[in-house]
């Protein structure tokens, strides 16, 4: 076995039960290095080769310990989770995003605080949004945001990706904020079978390009390929039309939803093909929504316009239509075009960047507290039974997508057509279309 660099630990920690085990199986799949199985011996640390999109890694998980039975379990929990983290370049500290803060949350964060590991705090079993209120009371712990995944489902690994990528010293350039020129933009084209997905990619890439298959560092059974757009580079990952066009599948596949879910985990941009004689047909919502819930921005491509008569008012009701049925990417753009001709496709190309360009920006503290105490003032929370929810300041905690946390006292009362209120507000106020915006609160103690 050759390797290039050298390998980058992972270690999962966390009290029993918070599903670290479910991650590590998730990431590690069937290949699965080191298990003791022999029988009486207590398994006290398992690792293996994880593997999330591109990123290759070596994943150390402390579960397990809950079944020792002899010794002081603490101690030897203890022991061990040290053990773990000083293997680590980062830690995944997971907590339960649906229980809330217990006491021994609190003492294996400590260690890992003093250990001064990097951390990335996950708050698992945040599954279609459930449960974030544990998650809110994790900022205590002084770990920095929590990150809402679901192990068992899936869900968040996009960003758990993207957190992970600035570990990886190979994929520096990765990170839009140190040279944006420099990395490809990475792009997935997704869609309902037959709107048009692998004629768009034979379109963009150009058929006499070589394809860049399953190699050293790409996922099995993924395929990209990279090219560049008006100077610009641009990795197009596995997508189904890619995958289509590449052959990697023999017989066509039956794609659908779960085909687009494997596309969107890495990608920046998604591009979301509909036919336009048939836009915003009930998969397609399905695949809009996964995106936002991913944090992926979002292009609509509204293809097959060749054949579109009445021009102007096709694209004036599916601009009505994504206003109504999606408000999660509110005034996502829709590029008309034809893959088959090439009409459009520029342009599509141009809503892509001028998307990634909103889903990368930063908005300055100072302007997100004029516009809170204007919003404020405009429109201030209810009263609930008879006290004033309070909201003080806020800051932009990350951005890909634009994630903000607002401080105040009484804010997990604050009703869901209030947080509406404020995520329009940001949309509009900082001119945030087509990307999801993450809006987060927080009770100082
Ligand atoms: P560990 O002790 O931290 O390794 O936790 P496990 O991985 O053994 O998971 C503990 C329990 O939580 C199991 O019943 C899992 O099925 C469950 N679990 C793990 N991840 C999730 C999740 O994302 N959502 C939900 N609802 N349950 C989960
Ligand atoms: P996929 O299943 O999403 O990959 O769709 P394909 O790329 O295989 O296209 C499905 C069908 O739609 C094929 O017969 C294409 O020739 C046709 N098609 C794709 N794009 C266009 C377009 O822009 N205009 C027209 N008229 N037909 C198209």
């Amino acid at each position: 076995m050759t390797e290039a660099a050298p390998r980058i630990t992972v270690a999962i920690v966390g009290r029993p039960n918070v599903g670290k085990s479910t991650l590590f199986n998730r990431l590690v799949g069937k290949r699965l290095a080191l298990v003791d199985d022999r029988p009486g011996v207590t398994r006290d640390r398992r690792e293996g080769e994880g593997r999330l999109g591109d990123l290759v890694f070596r994943i150390v998980d402390t579960a397990g310990l809950e079944h020792a039975d002899q010794g002081s379990l603490e101690g030897r929990m203890r022991a061990q989770t040290e053990a773990a983290i000083a293997e680590a370049d980062v830690v995944l500290f997971m907590i339960d995003g649906r229980a809330g803060l217990t006491a021994d949350d609190e003492r294996f964060a400590d260690l890992v605080r003093r250990s001064e590991r990097p951390v990335i705090l996950v708050a698992n079993k945040a599954e279609g949004r459930a449960g974030m209120e544990g998650a809110y009371e994790s900022y205590s712990l002084g770990l920095g945001d929590p990150m809402p995944i679901s192990a068992e489902h899936g869900e968040g690994l996009g960003d758990l990706y993207d957190a992970l990528v600035p570990f990886f010293p190979e994929q520096d350039d990765d990170e839009a904020e140190e040279s944006e020129e420099g990395a490809p933009l990475r792009i997935a084209i997704v869609g309902r079978p037959n709107a048009g997905k692998s004629t768009l990619v034979n379109r963009l890439v150009g058929s006499e390009r070589m394809l860049t298959g399953p190699e050293a560092g790409i996922t099995r059974d993924s395929v990209s390929v990279d090219w560049e757009w008006r100077g610009r580079r641009v990795r197009l990952v596995d997508t189904a039309g890619l995958r289509k066009k590449a052959r990697i599948v023999d017989k066509l596949e039956k794609l659908s939803v779960a085909d687009a879910i494997r596309s969107i985990k890495f990608a920046e941009v998604v591009v979301l093909l509909l036919d336009a004689a048939t836009p915003f047909e009930k998969q397609d919502l399905s695949i809009a929504d996964l995106v936002a819930r991913e944090g992926r921005a979002l292009v609509f491509g509204l293809n097959k316009w060749d054949l579109v008569d009445d021009r102007g008012p096709a694209l004036a009701r599916a601009r009505e239509a994504l206003d109504r049925l999606l408000p999660q990417v509110k005034g996502a753009l829709i590029a008309p075009l034809s893959a088959e001709t090439g009409e459009g496709v520029d342009r599509l190309m141009a809503a892509v960047v001028k998307t990634h360009e909103v889903w990368n920006r930063r908005i300055s503290t100072a302007a997100l507290n004029r516009w809170l105490e204007a919003t404020l003032e405009r429109h201030p929370p209810p009263a609930v039974a008879g006290k004033r929810i309070k909201l003080r300041y806020g800051t932009q905690a990350k951005a890909r997508p634009p994630s903000f946390v607002l401080f105040g006292t009484r804010t997990n009362e604050l009703p869901e057509s209030y947080v509406r209120y404020l995520v329009n507000g940001l949309r509009e106020t900082f001119d945030l279309p087509g990307v999801p915006i993450r809006l987060s609160f927080r009770t100082p103690e």
